[in-house]
């Protein structure tokens, strides 16, 4: 028998998560908003009530068929067997780490980890009697086994880091981690479907749909991906026990962004890797950091566990400038927003100098540093913002 021909990722964009027969034909799901659902008669609602991790509607809080249209088009973006929608990317951070540890447990956590993350960390879940290790990201499979003590149950990973984009070689992390029995977790909201995190050993993989998939800085919303029955029931009744939720409208907002998905990000990966090569050249840039240009660091590793790039990456700027030069050259884009969150339709520029915490000595950069997120816009109008913001540095 030959093996079924996986489809390519804009075919399977298109076609994942319809409505099928359930709406006469009509191409897309409807958004259900509701909290109660009614059952003919009192066995029907016990019967209902045994399947309380299947897609059965017994109540709101367990979604409904907007979310479950979302939960298949995000399984297949990351090749798990299930994914649950939560309200927000953040959600879909902290609800796996609750759902897998407990008092007395240990954590690792890369020292480039999203921000929020590590507030989390070092906030409740240290309150709650875990204790939190941040690891260098760039560590190797005996370096991670050396982390890894008899009460570390969660190895987590972000690839690339936050703001600093270094490439965790996650292969070599999951093999040591499930030598010794922890769950490898994975924020994969950089690596969209370009990181098919269950086949580089992943348990869990996380994306704040917020970013590429809702595409138009107009939804926050975040997704849990498993690939095991048991996974998903201890991650169902995780976000079950904490009443989480997500909105039925960000849902379909994030259906409709998702169709247009492998275009838009074609188009700004290129964009953005256009802007990036401009940038690199420029005597005002000490380096870029971007996965996908020859000169990263873990370029290799990119190209090895990586079928692509987005168009969110990180410029560090000459010693000789200070923060207020560099602020003085993102006040004066045009072009570019100043806000955080990426993943829109429209450019973005932040100061990152100044915003970020490292504690396992990793936070050497080498000059004043911002992050460039590129949206749809003609590349050549980016460059000539960015060309006029440069001259104000001066020299
Ligand atoms: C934005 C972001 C999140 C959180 O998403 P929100 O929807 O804003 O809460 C998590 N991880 C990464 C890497 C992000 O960039």
């Amino acid at each position: 028998m030959t093996p079924q021909r996986r489809q390519g990722f804009a075919t399977r964009m298109s076609h994942a998560g319809r409505a099928g027969t359930h709406v006469h034909g009509f191409v897309n799901p409807a958004v259900h908003r509701g909290s109660t659902v009614l059952f003919p008669d009192c066995a029907a609602r016990r019967e209902g009530a045994k399947h309380r991790f299947e897609q059965y509607m017994t109540y709101g809080t367990q979604g409904g068929p907007t979310h479950y249209a979302l939960e298949d088009v995000v399984a297949e973006i990351e090749g798990g067997s299930r994914a649950l929608i939560l309200g927000t990317g953040l959600a879909a951070v902290t609800v796996p780490l609750q759902a897998w540890l407990k008092s007395g447990d240990h954590c690792l956590m890369p020292d480039s980890v999203y921000g929020p993350a590590r507030n989390f960390c070092d906030g409740l879940l240290r309150g709650w009697g875990v204790e939190t290790t941040y690891y260098d990201p760039c560590v190797d499979e005996a370096g991670m086994a050396a982390l890894i003590r008899p009460n570390t149950k969660v190895v987590y990973t972000e690839s690339p880091g936050s703001h600093s984009f270094e490439i965790q070689d996650i292969p070599a992390i999951a093999r040591a981690a499930h030598a010794r029995g922890a769950k490898v977790m994975m924020d994969n909201t950089w690596g969209i479907h370009h990181f098919r995190p269950f086949e580089k050993g992943v348990d869990v993989s996380i994306q704040a749909l917020t970013k590429y998939v809702g595409g138009h800085s107009d939804i926050l919303l975040g997704s849990v991906t498993v690939n095991s029955e048991e996974d998903w029931r201890v991650l169902r009744a995780a976000a079950s026990q904490l009443g989480q939720y997500a909105s039925p409208d960000d849902c379909w907002l994030a259906l409709r962004g998702v169709r247009t998905m492998a275009v838009r990000l074609q188009r700004q990966a290129a964009s953005g890797l256009e802007v990036a090569r401009w940038l690199s050249a420029r005597p005002e840039v000490l380096r870029v950091m971007h996965p996908a240009l020859p000169k990263h660091p873990q370029h290799a590793l990119w190209q090895r566990d990586f079928s692509g790039t987005c168009s969110l990456f990180g410029v560090v700027f000459q010693p000789r400038y200070t923060l207020d030069d560099l602020c003085r050259f993102i006040d004066g884009l045009a072009l570019f927003g100043i806000g955080a969150s990426w993943g829109g339709y429209e450019s973005l520029c932040i100061a990152t100098t100044g915003n970020i915490t490292r504690t396992a000595g990793t936070g050497e950069f080498g000059g004043p540093m911002c992050r460039i997120h590129v949206g749809l816009e003609e590349p050549a109008d980016l460059i000539a913002d960015l060309e006029q913001g440069l001259a104000r540095l001066g020299g």
